[in-house]
C-alpha cells in the first residue's frame, strides 16, 4: 500500500508539472471574420467586403461569448487555445493511467 500511495504521489507530481507548462490557457476558437463598421457610406461595406477582425469565441456556463482580439495578442490567444488541446489530451491520458492503475491495485 506504501508502494501504490508513493506511486499516486508521483503520478500527481508528474502530472502537475505537465500542467503547470500549459499556461496561458484558454477553452475557445480564434478565427477571422469580416464585420461590418457603423461608418455610413463605408466602400468597404458597400462591397460587401466588409472589414477583417479577430474574434475569440468560447462557451461559459453554457452561454455563447464572442470577444475581439486585438492582432498583437494573436499569437498568444491562439496558444493559450492550443495549451487547452494539450490540456484536454492530457486529461484524458490521465483518466486511462487512472483507470490501469486501479486494476493493478485490485490484483495485488
Ligand atoms: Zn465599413
Amino acid at each position: 500500500m506504501q508502494r501504490k500511495n508513493k506511486a499516486d504521489e508521483a503520478a500527481k507530481a508528474a502530472f502537475l508539472k505537465k500542467v503547470a507548462a500549459l499556461w496561458p490557457v484558454a477553452r475557445g476558437t480564434v478565427s477571422l471574420v469580416r464585420k461590418p463598421c457603423s461608418r455610413k457610406a463605408c466602400r468597404a461595406c458597400a462591397s460587401g467586403e466588409r472589414h477583417p477582425a479577430l474574434i475569440f469565441t468560447c462557451r461559459v456556463g453554457g452561454r455563447g461569448r464572442c470577444l475581439h482580439v486585438r492582432k498583437a495578442d494573436e499569437a498568444l490567444v491562439r496558444r493559450a487555445t492550443e495549451n487547452c488541446r494539450k490540456l484536454e489530451a492530457l486529461l484524458a491520458e490521465e483518466g486511462v493511467r487512472l483507470i490501469g492503475s486501479l486494476r493493478e491495485a485490485d490484483a495485488d
